[in-house]
């Protein structure tokens, strides 16, 4: 394992570790490298950081919170906590420190210009991540977690983050790697012996190994890509005909947080209303109204357009419909292509209109049709519901946060198990199957970060931010 030949892991490195350029109460600095011929990261610090008692970072004990200045030469900086960790009991394993100073912009600038100054580089995304994982002290995938676990938008997605920390992911798939181990074994002591036609195990048990490990994968893959189809949050596109209540819903929905209301880059007119949280899930709600009002006519044209692309990329159609006057025909308001989910929400029930009231008694409330009132706030509860119902749907409870790459290789392991049945279904040579079997092996080992090259680490630790 080598890192980038621009990026050595011999130089000393630091970077933020807080938010750069906001105020905040603290801001931390973390540094960190392994001593060399220049010394430690400590002595390093020596002409910067100090101790009230005159003592400098390398006489000082680690693991304690040491106050001092911070100054340059005889300019004062800011006066810190001043962290040491020692390797390799350190978080990148090597020996390395925190600053914790003033949450101000200027005095950490101030701060990582002495840094620079006195033999540190500025730390590439991710790197000291990077170094854990070259250091020994994290997995590939706990590593890889370290990311999804900072950037998660909703209990949902960190909670997926921490399946992949915790190793549930890794040791399922060592789990399978092993058996195919066995199974590869078995295989070629069959080879050995091909010609007394001899097995080491029947083909029933080989079958049931690889369609196993055939289901788990094809599992692992096929969760990973719907969580991410709702990593950024589950959009429901609002549709309904002017004045059905649309925007007093939303406003409902958002009680006074307002706030959160923002743009998506992309097309101005194409933007998210209101974004919330129903149940660990982020909901995105995104008003078609505005696209559909205006009369002239190249106008109402790219509006629907714009609705139908809306449409198109929601998880969930909610159609309002106004309960306070006599139902329309329903698909009639519903744009070309429905989404896979529909749910409509008859609104003003405080006033409903007789045939909705006939009809609500035919049908009550029900998984695709409930009766609310933006104005009173009545069927809200059973609204929530409805989303969090399918949100659930929607959510693999146990899925993991994977990369394209990983789907890609679960995927490829799937597939090899449904040749290497039919093959050893057509009775093949063992050789055949097990060229199958060892080929899965690699993508497990390569999953798992038992094997891993420049490449996956490149594209791993790419998704970091600075000083993470
Ligand atoms: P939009 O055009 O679909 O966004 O509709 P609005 O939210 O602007 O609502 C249109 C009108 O219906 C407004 O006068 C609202 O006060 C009224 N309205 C909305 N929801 C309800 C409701 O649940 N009950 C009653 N009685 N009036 C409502």
């Amino acid at each position: 394992l080598s890192s980038k030949a621009t990026t050595s892991t011999a130089d000393f490195i630091c970077a933020p570790a807080t938010v750069a350029g906001a105020r905040s109460a603290i801001a931390v600095i973390r540094g960190s490298g392994a001593p060399g011929t220049r010394g430690s990261v400590f002595t390093a610090l020596a002409n910067i950081f100090l101790t009230p008692a005159g003592k400098c970072a390398a006489e000082l004990t680690a693991r304690v919170a040491h106050y001092g200045n911070i100054s340059d030469g005889d300019e004062f900086i800011d006066d810190v906590l001043f962290f040491r960790f020692d390797g390799p009991a350190s978080f990148t394993g090597e020996d390395s420190f925190e600053i914790h100073c003033h949450g101000n912009p200027l005095i950490v600038r101030a701060i990582l210009t002495l840094l620079y100054r006195h033999g540190f580089r500025s730390a590439e995304p991710g790197e000291f991540t990077r170094r854990a994982y070259l250091n020994g002290k994290l997995g590939l995938n706990a590593a890889q977690a370290v990311a999804e676990v900072i950037e998660a938008r909703s209990q949902l997605s960190l909670k997926a983050a921490h399946r992949l920390s915790r190793g549930t992911f890794r040791s399922g798939l060592l789990s399978l790697r092993s058996s195919l181990m066995n199974l590869a074994a078995d295989l070629n002591a069959e080879l050995d012996f091909i010609d007394e036609d001899i097995a080491f195990a029947t083909l029933d048990t080989k079958l049931a190994i690889l369609s196993r490990v055939e289901g788990e994968t094809q599992k692992l893959a096929d969760d990973a890509q719907r969580f991410d189809s709702i990593r950024g949050g589950v959009n429901i596109a609002i549709v309904g005909a002017p004045n059905a209540g649309k925007s007093s819903l939303l406003n409902r929905l958002l009680g006074h947080e307002r706030s959160i209301v923002s743009d998506i880059a992309g097309t101005t007119r194409d933007y998210i209303e209101a974004e919330l949280e129903i149940q660990g899930v982020n909901v995105r709600l995104f008003d078609t109204a505005g696209l559909r009002e205006d009369s002239g006519d190249t106008i109402e044209i790219i509006g629907i357009e714009r609705t139908r692309e809306l449409i198109g990329r929601a998880h969930i159609c909610l159609l309002i419909a106004d309960g306070s006057i006599a139902p329309t025909e329903l698909e009639t308001l519903l744009p070309a292509e429905t989404p896979a989910r529909l749910l409509v929400a008859v609104n003003k029930c405080d006033m409903l209109h007789a045939e909705w009231a006939n009809r609500r008694k035919d049908s009550p409330d029900n998984n695709s049709v409930i009766y609310i009132s933006a104005l009173t706030g009545e069927g809200f509860p059973a609204l929530m519901q409805a989303f969090a119902a399918i949100t659930a749907e929607l959510a693999p409870q146990d899925a993991v946060p994977l990369s394209v790459w990983q789907v890609k290789l679960l995927n490829e392991i799937a597939s090899l198990m449904r040749s290497a049945s039919n093959l050893l279904r057509d009775r093949e040579l063992p050789e055949l199957i097990a060229h199958q079997v060892t080929r899965a092996i690699d993508c497990m080992s390569e999953l798992t970060g038992e094997i891993s090259s420049e490449d996956i680490l490149g594209r791993i630790f790419s998704r970091f931010c600075i000083g993470k």
